[in-house]
């Protein structure tokens, strides 16, 4: 007799389907995205049915049966199912990697819990303390409650301390009237403890995904999210493939924040899927920032999306003063008099300091210090990235070499800066510097385990430190009350760096960095060392700010036929042997070729 087919994907980086055929006795029960337990090589494997048919297997193999349907109703819907090939195929990654993505490792796993019940946290304000909405916060909410019923895109361009998150809730309170879920996505894990805090009010029930949890809380909110019994979902990344059957709102907050995107395995962008997401599902979706992404600002120009503004702080309170302290002149210098006599006026007053570091990992770019030589790409006028291992200084963008011997090529000087080092300097110095004074260093080190950034977080607010050394963790989202200064060091590497989006990002760390200061009552100041006071990005992004800087980015770029005006693609190999991956890269060059529209470089070594 003919025996169904089933097309099962493994959670493998794999690309392929795998047949395996369906016993009569569960012919009735199996559908697409039920989970299933199969033989795969010699091992046990689960696997997820993509597609069932009646074909006949002509492959001359004997298909081996599938051995288990592990639950009765399938773990993922068709929405989810579209989601998960669209991804894949849009981003050419293996259908196994994005259900690996998309799903709990105790699903993968095949494991099934049965006693469980949703739990409300503790929560100091379980009663919503009400605000009266600012007359923009007001506009705000009156214009996305017009589309709450269908697909519509709105940007919520606020700057910090505007008052965003309200707005949120606002929303969502509509969308909980009628009975629908909303899906909250922030870039980073420590941002969701205050959002929860914002959300958990009243008989809400919330849940937060992301990979802090243990895998059993993980499953746990995962069945409580599908069964429809959470009504707001805080989520990390990975939380845009949850199965939401009730799904009405989805909000991507800081939507210009990289850390959305996936840099490994599966590179997709969480804020873009979302879009898909919303589109397909005919819900609203709300990006908020203060700081937009180039991108998105390219999209609202083409009426893609609706773009809200909101142009003031809470209570009016001003942003702060921001002054530029030029460091050329100060050879090796770390602090200038001006940050310390801030920093020391800032302790007596019993106010607190944030010195933020931009330590993002760029291979290193020099200059000269006696004549502040950068070397440029001759071709493109782009700053050559310097190649220590090779003593080679190489432009990244159209593979143009020259050798370097640690020397300034335009005068013999030997003292050479190479930007992008010391981060670790700078705190000895801070600490040589004030002693006596509370000084933390927060990063990604003291912050891994679940809890600890909160508790630190805490305790700034209770105003254990003086001084804060921090990274990207203390740039965005959080209220400290009591910082009124912001000192920013050590940007000049990204200055200079030859990739695309480096001042882009650069930017965005700026103002949110900045905003981080004067939210209490006192006006904050932020003071920028840099040793290029005229750097041209810097003194426009000063002088107009970010909204005028950004139009005049989209400018270039289109002058220029750079992204998101022209499309950018990157071929990678890799190999043993570098003249096999080369000798495979120039192959393809070949045919593509072909295609005049396209405008190719390289092949060159990877970054
Ligand atoms: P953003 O995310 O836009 O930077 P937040 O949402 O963090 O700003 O809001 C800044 C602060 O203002 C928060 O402490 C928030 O509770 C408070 N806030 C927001 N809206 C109002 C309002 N309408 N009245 C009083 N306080 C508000
Ligand atoms: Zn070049
Ligand atoms: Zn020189």
């Amino acid at each position: 007799m003919k025996k169904k087919i089933a097309q099962i994907a493994i959670i493998k980086p794999l690309h392929k389907l795998f047949d395996y055929e369906i016993p009569e006795s569960m012919e009735s029960e199996i559908q697409p995205g039920s989970r299933v337990s199969i033989e795969f090589g010699r091992k046990l494997a689960i696997g997820f049915v993509i597609n069932i048919s009646n074909k006949i297997n002509s492959s001359g193999y004997n298909l081996k049966e599938i051995k288990k349907l592990i639950d009765k109703y399938p773990s993922l819907d068709q929405e989810i199912f579209k989601l998960i090939l669209w991804v894949s195929k849009y981003y050419h990654a293996p259908i196994g990697q994005i259900l690996g993505l998309a799903t709990p490792l105790y699903l993968r796993q095949g494991k099934i819990i049965d006693e469980f019940s949703y739990v409300n946290k503790k929560n100091e304000n379980l009663f919503d303390q009400k605000k009266e909405l600012s007359k923009e916060q007001q506009d705000a909410v009156k214009i996305i409650k017009k589309s709450l019923s269908f697909y519509e895109c709105f940007l919520l361009d606020g700057i910090t301390g505007s008052g965003k998150t309200e707005v949120y809730k606002h929303i969502q309170n509509e969308i909980y009237k009628k009975g629908l879920q909303t899906l909250i996505i922030v870039p980073e894990k420590n941002l969701i403890p205050g959002l929860l805090r914002y959300f958990n009010t009243n008989n809400l029930k919330v849940a937060e995904y992301h990979s802090s949890l243990t895998p059993k809380q993980k499953f746990i909110n995962w069945t409580l999210i599908q069964n429809s019994e959470i009504d707001v979902i805080i989520g990390t990344r990975s939380s845009i493939f949850l199965k939401i059957p009730s799904l009405g709102l989805i909000i991507i907050d800081e939507e210009h924040d990289v850390s959305l995107k996936n840099n490994s395995e599966a590179r997709y962008n969480a804020r873009d899927v979302a879009i898909y997401r919303a589109k397909s599902k005919n819900i609203p979706i709300i990006l908020g920032s203060a700081t937009p992404s180039s991108e998105t600002i390219f999209n609202v120009t083409k009426k893609k999306f609706t773009h809200i503004k909101m142009r003031k702080r809470i209570n009016e309170k001003p942003l702060p003063n921001l002054k530029i302290v030029d460091m050329s002149k100060k050879k090796n210098a770390i602090l200038s008099d001006n940050v310390i006599k801030a920093i020391n006026n800032r302790i007596l007053k019993k106010e607190q300091t944030l010195i933020y570091l931009n330590r993002r990992g760029y291979s290193p770019v020099i200059n000269c210090r006696e004549c502040s030589w950068i070397p440029k790409c001759s071709k493109c006028n782009l700053n050559m990235t310097y190649h220590k291992n090779k003593s080679l200084l190489m432009c990244h963008h159209c593979a143009t070499k020259i050798k370097f011997f640690n020397k300034c090529l335009n005068c013999d000087s030997c003292d050479i800066a190479y930007l992008g080092e010391g981060t670790e300097k700078i705190e000895e110095v801070i600490r040589n510097e004030f002693k006596e004074t509370r000084i933390i260093r927060i990063d990604s080190d003291n912050t891994k385990k679940k809890g600890e950034a909160e508790k630190i977080f805490k305790e700034v607010k209770l105003n254990k430190y003086d001084i804060l050394i921090g990274t990207q963790i203390l740039s965005k989202g959080h209220n400290f009350p009591n910082i009124t200064l912001v000192v920013i060091m050590n940007i000049d590497q990204s200055l200079y760096s030859p990739r695309l989006k480096a001042f882009e990002h650069l930017a965005q760390q700026l103002i949110q960095v900045s905003g981080r200061s004067g939210r209490g009552k006192i006006k904050g100041e932020v003071i920028l060392q840099t040793a290029y006071p005229d750097n041209e990005n810097l003194t426009r992004l000063i002088k107009s700010g970010y909204e005028e800087w950004m139009v005049q980015l989209l400018k270039i770029r289109k002058n220029l036929n750079l992204p998101p005006y022209k499309n950018w693609g990157v071929i990678q190999a890799k190999s043993k042997k570098y003249e096999d991956a080369e000798e495979f890269l120039y192959n393809i060059k070949k045919i593509l070729n072909r295609y005049e529209d396209t405008e190719i470089y390289g092949p060159m070594p990877s970054i």
